[in-house]
């Protein structure tokens, strides 16, 4: 059975800012109110920070405004946006100690997965889009006629944006890095749950060069600073990660002032093993698949298919990692799994553990809490899974895998497809053919073969159905926020006077 460590309480990173960042100033909420965020591991408040509600988005929608309509921001070279979001990066490499620990007293995630995942693929992701600054443009069009035609590619305006709790570091790289690039400025409320390192890299931003008000960071709650943002006339686009229903609310309220959404939402991906696959890679991606950030991940391979003819064997094998890993304390270096990242979802995904035994599926590892203190939770596998269950359709967002038997590979991509998710997938098989086809056949964003979770700033990432629309990450994630104007000169001399 996994052990909890004991938490350590020592590791603890300076907090230094907890106010709303709004047009360059750190200020109270104008109700005065602040709510605490928790440390996860310990179920202790690590810091009160500021209640940002409607009346600081307007403060805030007013500074971001002002920066676009006529600051310096979408108006400088774009060569020197570019040098501003790498300094941005160099800031954040030289406290990645800091940065890093602030994540994971917060978030709960292991210090090193901090460290050595969530914030390099940040600082890639945000130096990629610096690279982009000075590569967006139009192009010219031979239309009918004597006339010049051409594009121009201009920012949005103003972006709203609303992130989710699970990378906290990851998600403002993802939402700031094709924003900044384009000349947008940014209005983004932080998960309630991890506001600590959003309002730090503002900071940052601030003292990278960033002018004030092209940032803007509102804490706050969801149907308060959040709706606030989505309803909001001065924003003109608002890019969202979260929760299919908070979506829907937000598809709901955006259609008074019809703003452009992108989303990014959820899914219960297939993760594939033909019976040729290289067994080790593939048990070892299984793992992976599902425990990365314990199951806290949009694109967690949830749904293990597992051909016929290896599934015992197989199963096996990823029990036997199951049990293997160490869950405890996010401060101890040797620790692979932190806690959930509140009672919320500890709650929610004990509901879901309970539900599989209901259902009659068989706990093959885990299914119980890890320690008595900390949202922790032991690494779960269930087998005899049947597609109808809730815990292989619903998604669970917890470290619970869930194992099918399939035999026909018709009836598997049948099967695969058969959910309103599609934002990932994988397939481990040797044979290339195969492994092509089937990509083919998925509906999701992301395929990936013979690996699982690999990210990359330059590879689009986004959903098909309803695990979201628009994609972030390479040029594509550029497209949300920009407009693209149509000039038609016409050619002929001026005639006469
Ligand atoms: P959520 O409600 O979708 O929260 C995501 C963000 O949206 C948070 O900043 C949240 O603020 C904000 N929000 C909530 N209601 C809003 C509204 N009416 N208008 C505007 N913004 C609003 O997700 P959650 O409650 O934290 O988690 C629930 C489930 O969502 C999870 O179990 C998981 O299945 C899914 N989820 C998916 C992702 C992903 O990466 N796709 C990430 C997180 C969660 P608050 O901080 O106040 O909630
Ligand atoms: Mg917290």
């Amino acid at each position: 059975m996994a052990t909890a460590t004991p938490v350590r309480t020592a590791a603890r990173p300076q907090i230094r800012q907890t106010q709303l960042f709004i047009g360059g100033q750190w200020v109270p909420a104008r109700s005065g109110k602040t709510f605490v965020t928790i440390n996860p591991a310990t179920e202790e408040p690590i810091a009160d920070v500021a209640e940002g509600d409607a009346a600081d988005v307007e403060a805030a929608v007013r500074a971001a405004r002002e920066a676009f309509d006529n600051g310096p921001w979408p108006r400088m070279d774009a060569r020197a946006r570019g040098r501003l979001i790498h300094r941005l990066c160099d800031l954040i490499e030289a406290e990645i100690d800091e940065l890093a620990a602030l994540e994971s007293l917060d978030n709960g995630k292991p210090v090193n997965d901090s460290r050595l995942i969530d914030i390099p693929l940040a600082v890639q992701c945000l130096r990629y889009y610096a690279g982009w600054a000075d590569k967006i443009h139009g192009s010219t069009i031979p239309i009918d006629g004597n006339y010049l035609c051409y594009t121009r590619r201009e920012p949005v305006g103003v972006a709203g944006q609303i992130i989710p709790w699970n990378v906290p570091i990851l998600m403002v790289a993802w939402k700031w890095g094709p924003a900044l690039a384009a000349g947008c400025t940014i209005v983004m409320k932080p998960a309630e749950q991890t506001p600590l390192t959003c309002l730090r890299l503002a900071r940052l931003a601030q003292k990278a060069g960033i002018p004030d008000g092209v940032i803007n960071v509102v804490p706050g709650y969801g149907p308060t600073a959040g709706a606030s943002i989505v309803k909001h006339p001065g924003i003109d686009k608002v890019a969202f990660t979260g929760s299919g229903e908070t979506a829907q609310i937000i598809m709901r309220q955006a259609s008074d002032t019809l703003k452009r959404l992108t989303f990014e939402l959820g899914g219960k991906s297939p993760n594939i093993v033909f019976a040729d696959a290289d067994m080790a890679a593939a048990a070892a991606g299984a793992h992976v698949g599902i425990y990365l950030n314990p199951g806290q991940c949009c694109c967690a391979g949830s749904r293990l298919f597992v051909e016929d003819s290896i599934h015992d064997a197989f199963v096996e094998r990823v029990v036997e990692s199951s049990r293997k890993r160490r869950v405890g304390d996010p401060f101890d270096p040797a620790t692979e799994q932190g806690p959930q990242v509140d009672k919320a979802q500890f709650d929610k995904i004990m509901g879901y553990i309970e539900a599989g035994k209901r259902e009659g599926a068989r706990c093959a590892v885990g299914g119980g809490r890890v320690g008595a203190r900390g949202y922790f939770i032991e690494p779960t596998v269930f087998t005899h899974v049947e597609d109808g269950m809730a815990i292989a359709r619903e998604e669970i967002f917890g470290p619970v895998l869930s194992v099918l038997r399939f035999s026909d590979v018709d009836d598997l991509i049948r099967r695969a497809n058969a959910t309103s998710f599609g934002l990932a997938a994988a397939v481990w098989t040797r044979d290339v053919a195969r492994a092509h086809d089937v990509a083919r056949r998925l509906r999701a964003g992301t395929v990936w073969v013979n690996c699982y979770d690999v990210f990359d700033a330059a590879a689009p990432f986004g959903g098909f159905k309803q695990s979201g629309f628009g994609r972030e990450l390479g040029e594509r994630g550029l497209d949300p926020y920009l407009e693209s104007k149509t000039v038609t000169v016409s050619l002929d001399p001026p005639r006469g006077r």
